[in-house]
C-alpha cells in the first residue's frame, strides 16, 4: 500500500486550494495524493466574492467591479466600493492554474478514482477507492453527503441555494461592465427568497443568474421560464444566445459540521462547513481556512487549528435562517432595509464577519426588530428543547 504524508479526498476547490498552497509552504516536499472522481476539464462553476485582502489567486481574476447594485420594488441603489473589490474566478482557470502547479511538483500525485471507505489506526489512516488503497499520515476529505440534511431536522435550519444561469451574448452592447447587480428582489418571492443576479463580462455578454433558498428545488422548466422573463421584462433584451449553463446547489445550514472524523481524518470544504450558512459563499472562507491549516501543520505538525470565535455570526446566520425558513419573503424587505440604511461597505463586512459589536448593532437597528425577535424566540426554545 503506498503511503503518503497527506491525502486530499477531492480535488474541488477546497483539495486543489489546499495542494495549491501547500505546494508554495514549507510543506511542498511532501508526499501528497488527491484523489477525484471526476477530471476537473469544465468550466462547471464561477466562483464570486468581496475582499479588501489580496488572495492567493488573484492573478487569475476573470473580472472584477468595484460599483454593486442592488434593486428592490421601491428601491434602487448605486454603490461604489472604495475598500472592497467584488471579483470573479471561472472554474476552469482555477482548475487549470492549479493543476498546473501541481504538476510541476514530483511529489504530489493525482489519482482519478472513487474514495468508497476509509479506516483508522494509531499511526495512520487507509483509504479505499474502488481500484485501490493508499495510506497518509492525514488525510483531508472533501466529500459532502446531503443526504444527512433535510429541512425538518428539530435543532437545525437547513435550506438549499439553488441557482440556474446563462452565460449569454447579445448583438448589442446591452451591459455596464462597471457594475455587478447582486440583488435584484423584483421579482414574486412565493414565501422564499428569491432574486436574479447579474455578471456583466462585457458590453454584450453576461452571466444572469435566478438564485433562491429555500426548501425544495424547482422543476428546470421554472428556472428558464423565470430567466426568460426576466430579460424580457427586466433587462429589456429581446435578442439573445445562450453560450453557457450554470445550475447549482449550496447547503445553508448551521449544523455544526464536524471537522475532526478521527484522530488523522479532517472534513474541508464545504463539507467541512466553510460555506457561510446565510449566504452560501465559501471561496474566501476556504482560502482563508487553507491557510490556517496549512499554518497548523507547520507549527504544530497537526491541521486542526483552533477556530477564532465566531460565535455572535453563528447566531445571526441561524436567525437569518429562521427567517428564510418560516418567511422567506420577507427577507426581501430585510435586505432591503439592510442596503438602504447602511453604507455598503459596512454592510459587505458584516457578511464577511469583520465587523465588530458595536457595528453589528448597528446593522441590528437598520432591519425591522419583529423577525429577529421571532426567531431568538424559535431558536432559544429549540436550543432549550435539546438539553
Ligand atoms: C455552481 C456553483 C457555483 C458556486 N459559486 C460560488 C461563488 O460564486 N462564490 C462562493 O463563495 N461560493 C460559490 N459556490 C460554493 C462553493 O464555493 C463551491 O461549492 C466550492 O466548489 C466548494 O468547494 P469544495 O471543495 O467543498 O467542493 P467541490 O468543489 O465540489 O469539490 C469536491 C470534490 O470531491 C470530489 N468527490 C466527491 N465524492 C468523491 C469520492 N467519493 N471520491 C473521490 N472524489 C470525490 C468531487 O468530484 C469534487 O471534485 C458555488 C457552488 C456551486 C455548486
Amino acid at each position: 500500500m503506498n503511503h503518503y504524508d497527506y491525502i486530499i479526498i477531492g480535488g474541488g476547490c477546497a483539495g486543489l486550494s489546499l495542494a495549491y498552497q501547500l505546494n508554495q509552504s514549507k510543506l511542498k516536499d511532501k508526499k501528497i495524493l488527491i484523489i477525484d472522481k471526476e477530471q476537473k476539464n469544465k468550466n462547471d462553476r464561477t466562483w464570486c466574492f468581496w475582499t479588501d485582502e489580496a488572495t492567493p489567486f488573484d492573478h487569475i481574476v476573470f473580472r472584477q467591479w468595484k460599483i454593486i447594485e442592488f434593486l428592490s420594488d421601491d428601491f434602487t441603489l448605486h454603490a461604489p466600493l472604495k475598500n472592497f473589490t467584488y471579483k470573479m474566478i471561472r472554474g476552469i482557470d482555477f482548475y487549470q492554474e492549479c493543476l498546473q502547479k501541481i504538476a510541476a511538483n514530483p511529489n504530489i500525485e493525482i489519482v482519478n478514482d472513487e474514495v468508497v471507505d476509509w479506516q483508522e489506526d494509531s499511526e495512520k489512516v487507509m483509504v479505499q477507492t474502488s481500484q485501490q488503497g493508499y495510506s497518509a499520515d492525514w488525510v483531508f476529505d472533501s466529500r459532502f453527503d446531503g443526504r444527512q440534511f433535510s429541512a425538518d431536522m428539530p435543532h437545525n435550519h437547513y435550506l438549499i441555494q439553488h441557482f440556474k444561469g446563462w452565460v449569454v451574448e447579445t448583438e448589442e452592447k446591452s451591459f455596464d461592465t462597471s457594475r455587478i447587480r447582486m440583488f435584484d428582489f423584483r421579482t414574486e418571492q412565493s414565501r422564499e427568497v428569491r432574486f436574479f443576479y447579474v455578471l456583466p463580462f462585457s458590453e454584450t455578454e453576461a452571466l444572469v443568474e435566478y438564485t433562491l433558498f429555500s426548501k425544495n428545488l424547482l422543476p428546470h422548466e421554472e428556472y428558464d421560464e423565470k430567466l426568460k422573463d426576466y430579460f424580457s421584462y427586466q433587462l429589456k433584451i429581446s435578442q439573445y444566445q445562450i453560450k453557457e449553463i450554470e445550475f447549482g446547489t449550496i447547503p445553508m445550514t448551521d449544523y455544526k459540521f464536524q471537522r475532526k472524523q478521527g484522530k488523522r481524518m479532517m472534513k474541508i470544504g464545504v463539507a467541512g462547513g466553510r460555506a457561510k450558512p446565510s449566504t452560501g459563499y465559501a471561496f474566501l472562507r476556504i482560502q482563508q481556512d487553507t491557510a490556517e491549516i496549512i499554518n497548523s501543520l507547520v507549527q504544530s505538525g497537526h491541521p486542526f487549528y483552533k477556530e477564532k470565535n465566531g460565535k455572535q455570526f453563528e447566531i445571526y446566520d441561524a436567525m437569518i435562517l429562521n427567517i428564510m425558513n418560516r418567511k422567506g419573503e420577507s427577507i426581501k424587505e430585510i435586505f432591503t432595509d439592510l442596503f438602504r440604511n447602511n453604507p455598503i461597505e459596512r454592510v459587505l463586512a458584516f457578511l464577511n464577519e469583520k465587523t465588530n459589536f458595536v457595528t453589528d448593532l448597528q446593522i441590528m437597528a437598520s432591519v425591522p426588530p419583529m423577525p429577529f425577535l421571532k426567531s431568538i424566540q424559535n431558536i432559544f426554545l429549540s436550543k432549550t428543547l435539546v438539553k
